[in-house]
């Protein structure tokens, strides 16, 4: 007997469209995600890409649907430490599932223990390390559950917070747990991070003006911790800024090689929204080349050149920092009617600094990867969403980069397939490796 038909790991959307198509199914399904609200990577997005519509007004209704489905359980601070597959087609799974110092059943959402509590941190979650939380709070304002969470390594225990909540729900002795379960497929959505590593050359992370992509986007946000886009090093509105295009992607030197698919879209969003804020701002997108493959994409690149927003066809060699953090880029431009080397001053960088996975699933599940460490394909052509274990499946952009809306697409194709899973429609013999046409031409 299954304690659920399906675990999905990661509430990203990916995972979360998942678990509302196999719920919806009569599946009972367990959600489980790392952080402390579902949503993952979306939840921080400003607007999105092509349609500039408010990214929380489609992903928190999505979430709503997933978190109060009366088919889904979603567990959050929780993730699988060990992973057996079964003779009989059923998985058994244990999940730590870390103290959140607060009962979720006692907790109202009141934040009164976030007004009360005197330790302010740099929120390196939700908003990047661009603004403040306090070490108790409901972590943002679309955050499901809205539930209050402690962060223990912030915390001085002053106890202030278990003083001032209405509802006794501070547990500080509340102690991680680990779950023993069995399911019937398991769905792999573990997303993915922006890549880590900032290349010397642009500064390596030191300076002070140059933003990632994740950063720009919350501070465009109605939801933002500043209310516009601003210089960290004095607080100024920027005037002339640049886009830096495959930062951390299609770069062998940091082991990106491939290109982060959403990069070139989310750089051109950027663009037109600060260029909606401040018309008279002088922005660039310096670029190998725009790559909007998408329905609607290359309108929307169209779009912004007719704003005004500047695209430069040339590779930035170096970033260089001065005494008033003003930052000079050394470019080479591919332009045919001015190529050569040049020098370029801006007082704000971003830089689209591409996708890798966000978890290792092979620390647990012994499921193949990809050299690039996404979720190897044993079908990528017929079934993308099959596993070189028979009953475990992947979705999103754990398999690879892609935007929300084939993340979505993956999420519910991951579902059917899990599904035909569980009803014995797919058999483990269906799990054999697919081959390249050319390598089928030469066993045969
Ligand atoms: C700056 C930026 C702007 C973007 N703008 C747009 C846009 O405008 N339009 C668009 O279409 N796309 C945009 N995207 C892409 C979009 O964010 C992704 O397509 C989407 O978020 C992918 O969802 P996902 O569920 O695959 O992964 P994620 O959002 O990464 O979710 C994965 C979830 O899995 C959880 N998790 C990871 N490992 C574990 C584990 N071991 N156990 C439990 N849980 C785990 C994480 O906590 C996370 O919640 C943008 C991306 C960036 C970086
Ligand atoms: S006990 Fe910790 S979380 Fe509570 S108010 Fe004091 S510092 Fe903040
Ligand atoms: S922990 Fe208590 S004070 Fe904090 S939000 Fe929940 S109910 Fe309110």
């Amino acid at each position: 007997m299954n304690d659920y038909d399906a675990l999905v790991i990661g509430g990203g959307i990916g995972g979360i469209q998942t678990s509302i198509d196999l719920g919806d199914q009569g599946f009972k399904v367990l959600m489980i995600d790392k952080q402390v609200s579902i949503g993952g990577s979306m939840i921080q997005l400003s607007k999105v890409f092509p349609t500039l519509d408010c990214g929380s007004c489609i992903t928190t209704p999505k979430m709503s649907a997933a978190f109060n489905h009366p088919n889904v359980t979603t567990w959050n601070l929780a993730e699988p430490t060990e992973f057996k597959k079964n003779d009989d087609r059923t998985f058994d799974v244990k999940i730590l599932k870390k103290a959140r110092y607060v009962d979720l059943s006692d907790c109202t959402g009141c934040k009164e223990c976030e007004l009360a509590c005197p330790v302010i941190v740099n929120d390196l979650g939700y908003d990047v390390n661009m603004g403040p939380k306090k070490a108790i709070g409901v972590p943002f304002p679309t955050a499901l559950p809205q539930k209050a969470a402690l962060d223990i390594d912030a915390c001085i225990f002053c106890g202030r917070c278990a003083i001032a909540c209405p509802t006794e729900a501070i547990k500080f002795d509340q102690v991680d747990e680990i779950h023993d379960l069995k399911f019937g497929t398991v769905i792999i959505a573990s997303g993915f991070l922006e890549t880590p590593t900032i290349k010397e050359e642009y500064g390596g992370g030191k300076f002070t003006n140059v933003l990632t992509g994740k950063q720009m986007e919350r501070l465009l946000a109605p939801t933002g911790p500043a209310g516009g886009v601003f210089r960290r090093s004095d607080g100024k509105n920027p005037w002339s800024i640049a886009f830096v295009q495959c930062a951390g992607s299609r770069d062998e030197t940091i082991g990106v090689p491939y290109c982060s698919a959403i990069c070139c879209m989310f750089a051109i969003k950027h663009a037109m929204l600060l260029s909606g804020a401040a018309p008279m701002a002088d922005i660039t997108i310096y670029n190998m080349d725009m790559r909007t493959y998408g329905k609607g994409h290359d309108e929307f690149l169209q779009e912004a050149k007719n704003m005004g927003i500047n695209f430069v066809k040339g590779k930035i060699a170096k970033i260089e920092e001065d005494d008033d953090k003003n930052l000079t880029l050394h470019l080479e431009t591919f332009d045919d009617w001015e190529p050569g080397f040049k020098k370029v001053e801006h007082d704000l960088v971003t830089l689209s600094l591409g996708l890798v996975p966000q978890w290792n699933p092979q620390s647990v599940i012994p499921v193949a990867l990809n050299p690039d460490g996404f979720v190897h394909k044993i079908r990528p052509k017929t079934s993308p969403n099959l596993t070189t274990i028979p009953g475990v499946f992947t979705a999103g952009t754990a398999m690879e980069p892609k935007d929300i809306v084939d993340t979505i697409i993956s999420g519910s194709a991951a579902a059917g397939k899990a599904s035909q899973w569980l009803n014995g429609g797919l058999t483990e013999e269906f799990f054999i490796e697919e081959l390249p046409v050319s390598l089928k031409v030469e066993h045969d």
